[in-house]
């Protein structure tokens, strides 16, 4: 275990000595040498600057100090007892992704004829120092690396916002495609999107000869509803009978607004039998509805409605196209009205 690194008491001073033509006071500069001489002198040739430092004395000091602080810049010295220098480069670049530190630049310091200077380069350290150094070499190379260490933290930043904009695009993006998909009064699925989905789910149940049934709904009598109870009370029981056909309905079958009051189910695998069965049973939910009605004069009633649906389904020999599956489904519904509106008929082959 490494003692904790130990924090620089010089900020204030350095921060009144220098002032801030640059913008980089403030910046946390990870100094790491095993020699305190070293570590002073690096501070000193950088306390005009308004730097915060963070020390450390070897290898695995400066890599807790990493973690603990977060640098904007390594000075590091390349020859250290345990973890060198090098070794602690090697870390940090191989650690640059989003989970890990970031980038952080590293400014390796050698001794002239020391090898770590080729070896820190190739290591991906970012810049490097040849001790002796003068100080505004320092001074130079340490700004030259905060301003590199800035530049790409915006950049981190933008690309960030860039993926949010994205996203939230996205999303933006499926919700019109929703949208331009919905009928607004009903919530159903429009003409637009019905017929679109048609055309393909007839294609496909010629080709695998699977059964698929249609059904269409009209509501009866609506203009005596909107006529006696106003169009807004009309709107509420194409909402309710709508939510009545949905919730009757699988999840699989389409369900769209296909005109005025009139709507039209779409079910894939299903034959003539469950096809009569599914459009019995929303015709008698449309039946039980109650629908609460408060008149001008704030009398509460009760009011109910009824509905006619026609069903067809293909295959049979007398349907060979989608229109023609439309048009037997719309000719039942309208067999149904003129037997006397609130029940079901049914295609025959
Ligand atoms: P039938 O039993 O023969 O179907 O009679 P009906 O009165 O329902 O038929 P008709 O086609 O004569 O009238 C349909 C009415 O539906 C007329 C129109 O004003 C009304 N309607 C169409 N769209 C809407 C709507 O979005 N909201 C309301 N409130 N009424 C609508
Ligand atoms: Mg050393
Ligand atoms: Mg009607
Ligand atoms: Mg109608």
């Amino acid at each position: 275990m490494s003692p904790p690194a130990r924090r620089s008491k010089t900020l204030e001073v350095a921060r009144r000595g220098g002032g801030d033509a640059s913008g980089l006071a403030g910046k946390k500069v990870l100094v790491v040498d095993d020699d305190p001489g070293n570590r002073e002198l690096v501070k000193k040739g950088l306390s005009p600057f308004g730097y915060e430092f963070v020390e450390a004395r070897d290898g695995s000091e400066a890599l807790s100090a990493l973690r603990a602080h977060r640098p904007d810049l390594i000075v590091m010295d390349v020859e250290m007892p345990g973890l060198g220098g090098v070794e602690v480069c090697r870390i940090v670049k191989a650690n640059q992704g989003e989970g890990g530190f970031g980038f952080v630049p590293v400014i390796l310091m050698t001794a002239r004829q020391g090898s770590g200077k080729i070896e820190g380069l190739e290591l991906g350290a970012d810049d490097y120092l040849v001790k002796p150094f003068e100080m505004p070499e320092l001074s130079a190379r340490v700004k030259s690396m905060l301003r590199l260490k800035a530049l790409q933290d915006a950049l981190v930043a933008k690309n960030r916002e860039l993926d949010r904009a994205n996203k939230e695009l996205d999303k933006r993006r499926e919700e019109l495609l929703a949208l331009s998909r919905t009928d607004a009064l009903t919530g159903l699925c429009n003409r637009r999107f019905f017929e679109e989905r048609f055309a393909v789910e007839f294609a496909r149940s010629s080709r695998y000869r699977a059964p698929l049934s249609c059904l269409m709904l009209d509501i009866d009598h609506f203009k005596r509803v909107n006529d006696t109870y106003g169009h807004p009370f009309g709107d509420k029981v194409l909402q309710e009978v709508s939510a009545v056909a949905t919730r009757t309905l699988r999840d699989v079958d389409l369900l769209a607004r296909y005109g005025g009051e009139e709507l039209i189910g779409l079910l894939p695998e299903t034959g003539p039998v469950d096809a009569l069965r599914v459009a019995e049973r929303v015709r008698e939910g449309i039946e039980a509805l109650r629908l609460p009605y408060v008149s001008a004069d704030g009398e509460k009633t009760k009011v109910g409605c009824t509905a006619s649906l026609g069903v067809a389904t293909f295959p049979v020999p007398s349907i060979d196209t989608a229109e023609a599956l439309l048009r037997a489904a719309d000719d039942c519904l309208y067999a149904a009205k003129e037997a006397g509106r609130n029940r079901v008929r049914q295609h025959e082959e």
